[in-house]
């Protein structure tokens, strides 16, 4: 792997000349101190992002497709850039219109819970459904590990935040669809996977008839009580496989466009 140099610790650099890049591999050794971290003066975006990844796989993040693809998107060319220098930390952070984009532990366990449902001979999953665009940050990652990535976003001041953000990153199999996530894309299915970043009542019945057998539905989901669990619903030939696990908390699924 070949190395920039990382800018001097106090050169005050703005957020837009970060630099930013793709596809290389974990270092050997951290090379990010933390007064760099803190101040975001100096960020290697590589750098701290293989940190971040060590850090997933520590939290048990086992599945390479996932940390591979958390390793090479940029995550702080999603966020505002007052917040640049937390973009790599475990934390969500505000996205604008009152949303947020999860934290990087809960991207990278969704999408490890996908992959287990329907992928093809190189391990990638299909054509794949997202409700909830946001910032686009995990359509980004998610076309890293699926052919095609269909993803809907309700509120129309975020679907184009991350037409603008995927736009100089150049995602050719991210589709972006303005629209009610509610009622799915039929168009696009079946699906080989569909996995939601609002959670609502119940898993809606037109993401369930949009999935292809084998495949997964991953989505938070309101328990009785009112709070939030991570829900994997299974579709096989025999019915349906739904799976309980962690508590969670999403911005709600909402129906209509606004
Ligand atoms: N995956 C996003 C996270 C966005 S937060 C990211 O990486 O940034 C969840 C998003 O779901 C919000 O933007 C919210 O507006 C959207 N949402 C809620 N209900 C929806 C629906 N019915 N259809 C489409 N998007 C919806």
């Amino acid at each position: 792997m070949t190395r920039r140099p990382t800018f001097p610790a106090r050169l005050p650099i703005p957020a837009a000349v970060i630099p930013i890049r793709r596809g290389t591999g974990a270092p050997a050794q951290p090379v990010v101190s933390k007064t760099t971290q803190a101040s975001g003066l100096g960020l290697d975006s590589a750098a701290v992002r293989a940190r971040m990844v060590r850090k997933l796989a520590a939290q048990g993040i086992a599945d390479s497709r996932v940390l591979q693809a958390m390793g090479e998107v940029p995550r702080h060319a999603f966020v505002d850039s007052a917040l640049v220098n937390q973009a790599y930390e475990d934390t969500s952070l505000p996205i604008g219109l009152g949303q947020t984009i999860s934290k990087p532990n809960v991207v990278a366990r969704m999408i490890e819970l996908l992959l287990g449902g329907q992928c093809d001979e190189h391990g990638r999953l299909g054509r794949v459904l997202e409700i909830g665009t946001g910032c686009g940050y995990q359509a980004a990652v998610l076309a890293r590990v699926s052919r095609e990535v269909y993803s809907i976003e309700r509120l129309r001041g975020l679907h184009e935040k991350a037409r603008a953000n995927l736009r100089p990153l150049r995602v050719p199999n991210v589709h972006l669809l303005f629209g009610d996530g509610m009622v799915g894309f039929a168009k696009g299915g079946p699906y080989a996977g569909i996995i939601s970043a609002a959670g609502g009542e119940s898993i809606p019945s037109a993401w369930i008839e949009q999935l292809a057998f084998g495949a997964r539905i991953v989505a938070p989901s309101v328990m009785t009580g009112g709070a939030q669990a991570l829900v994997v619903l299974e579709k096989t030939t025999a019915g349906l496989k739904r799976s309980v696990l962690e508590a969670v908390h999403f911005v709600p699924l909402k129906s209509g466009i606004a």
